[in-house]
């Protein structure tokens, strides 16, 4: 599925207060400094090709982010 422009999960680095923790070949997980006081250390898992839902992840992607 194409990446949409308005999908920030698409371009992380283009927000200076989003950070890419950690990263694998399909997955980000991701830290906003804005949601930091919400629950220190909290973050966001996405894959790295846009998806709309998670039932439109592959087999590949869905083990990834079982996985880490
Ligand atoms: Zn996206």
């Amino acid at each position: 599925m194409p990446e949409t422009p308005k999908c920030p999960f698409c371009h992380p680095q283009e927000d200076p207060h989003q950070h890419v923790v950690f990263e694998n070949d399909t997955c980000y997980f991701l830290q906003h400094d804005d949601h930091q006081d919400i629950l220190e250390g909290c973050g966001v898992i996405v894959s790295k090709e846009h998806r709309q839902t998670t039932f439109d992840l592959t087999l590949k992607e869905w083990i990834a982010l079982a996985l880490h």
